[in-house]
């Protein structure tokens, strides 16, 4: 064990997750690349967990930030803060939410805790659906409403929750139906539940599960729900902490590869828009958002630091185009994986959209997860030079792929070459 990996685990805590039998310590980084500090170089196909939006130390960024910290790092927000009015407005735009507000927190738990408050508050009731296997935040109550067992460490919840079927495609006691088939089945079950209950607040859900392995629910599911939610007036949360900024390649945001007839009542987001820097948020309608009758602020959130990275780097993209770089390069690396996992029975999918990348792992010969497997590729995958996620329910045997959207072609080649070696060392 290193002296930092021993001094790390004497201070902190045990639950605090950590990759790799002989962890990494990370010291720099540049474009899609970054170092450790042994001097080993490797391809960053995971991001910071998809905090790094288009690449490490992007230069745009780095001088919106000196800059910014060179003249103040931040004041208070109960002053005006022009870059933060500015970026607002801009997020504003991008939501395709009507007479939208925003309001920035400093991490997407931050943002989702938001987003039940205002909810619950709206609808005057404490009680929420959200989908089995999902993962919204460490706080206590965005643990409350995490599916995914293996990230929601108690049960003693202030809100009342009921998990719905959906967010994941694989496994579950609609896996064997066709999309339609499952898409049917998973209203039909929500309608049922809906005449058991007191009337929930909101349905939250993310696009694409993110934790829970980059699962890939057929398309219109989520317009499906909307339509049954929509007519109870029960609100819509999509949490786009991981699929938003065009990741996903076809969608700016992951909810409108649902064609649902109009936007979430409550969007979330944090992650990638700070491009490293702590930005959170979320967006709502006026009415819902300022449904709140007392003041309510968050110190850090909207900071002129953060908020100088966050124009920096959603300008950057979008004149880049990184969606559609997303899409592109994101396409064919799928293409690629999928050839790779046609011959490799440990593979049961490689699924996803644009750069938002999950290939689950089967014992082979049987539908099991194999969750040795996952972690044996991620070893064998940095052993060769590739940073790649690991995700999943409670089995984690998903890989997952979500690298800086500014890949190059060169780049997921390079990529998919280390990670079939990879693939291929613990068939
Ligand atoms: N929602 C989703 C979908 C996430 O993936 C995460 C983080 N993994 C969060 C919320 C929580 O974000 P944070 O860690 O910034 O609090």
């Amino acid at each position: 064990m290193s002296d930092l990996h021993a001094r790390h685990r004497a201070v902190l805590p045990d639950w605090l997750a950590l990759y790799y039998e002989n962890p990494i310590e990370i010291t720099h980084g540049e474009g899609r690349h970054v170092w450790d500090a042994d001097g080993n170089k490797y391809l960053d196909f995971f991001g910071g967990i998809l905090t790094t939006m288009t690449a490490h130390a992007l230069p745009e960024v780095t001088k919106a930030v000196t800059e910014q910290a060179g003249r103040i790092l931040h004041t208070s927000t109960l002053y005006l803060n022009r870059t933060m009015v500015e970026l607002a407005e801009r997020i504003a735009r991008l939501s395709n939410i009507p007479d939208a507000r925003v309001f920035f927190t400093t991490s997407g738990t931050e943002a989702n805790d938001t987003a039940l408050l205002l909810a619950t508050t709206y609808r005057r009731s404490n009680q929420i659906l959200a989908m089995r296997n999902s993962y919204h935040g460490r706080s206590f109550s965005a643990v409350g409403i995490t599916g995914n067992r293996s990230w929601s460490p108690t049960s003693l919840s202030p809100l009342q929750t009921l998990y719905v079927h959906g967010g994941v495609r694989t496994r579950g006691p609609f896996a064997h139906l066709d999309d339609d088939e499952f898409i049917s089945s998973c209203v039909e079950d929500l309608t049922d539940l809906l005449g058991h209950v007191r009337p929930p607040a909101a349905l939250i859900a993310e696009p694409i599960q993110g934790v829970g392995g980059f699962t890939s629910p057929p398309d219109g599911l989520y317009a499906a729900f909307h339509d049954v939610l929509q007519d109870r007036g029960i609100l819509w949360i999509s949490d786009e902490v991981q699929t938003g900024w065009g990741r996903t390649g076809d969608h700016f945001w992951g909810w409108q590869a649902h064609g649902a007839s109009g936007p979430p009542d409550i969007l979330t987001f944090a992650k990638g828009i700070g491009n490293g820097m702590s930005i959170g948020g979320v967006v709502a309608r006026a009415d819902i958002m300022n449904c709140l009758d007392a003041n309510s602020i968050s110190t850090f959130g909207g900071t002129q630091i953060t908020m100088a990275a966050g124009l920096a780097n959603l300008t950057y993209l979008l004149e880049h185009d990184l969606q559609g770089n997303a899409r592109r390069v994101g396409g064919l690396l799928i293409e690629r994986l999928r050839a790779v996992a046609a011959q490799l029975p440990v593979v049961r999918e490689v699924r996803g959209r644009g750069l938002m990348i999950g290939i689950e792992l089967v014992r082979p010969g049987t539908d099991q997860a194999h969750p040795e497997a996952a972690s044996a590729v991620i070893e064998a995958a940095r052993a060769g030079g590739l940073l790649i996620g690991k995700g999943g329910g409670h089995d984690t045997s998903a890989l997952r792929i979500a690298p800086p959207l500014t890949l190059t072609v060169a780049e997921a080649e390079e990529g998919a070459a280390i990670l079939e070696h990879a693939l291929r060392s613990v068939q």
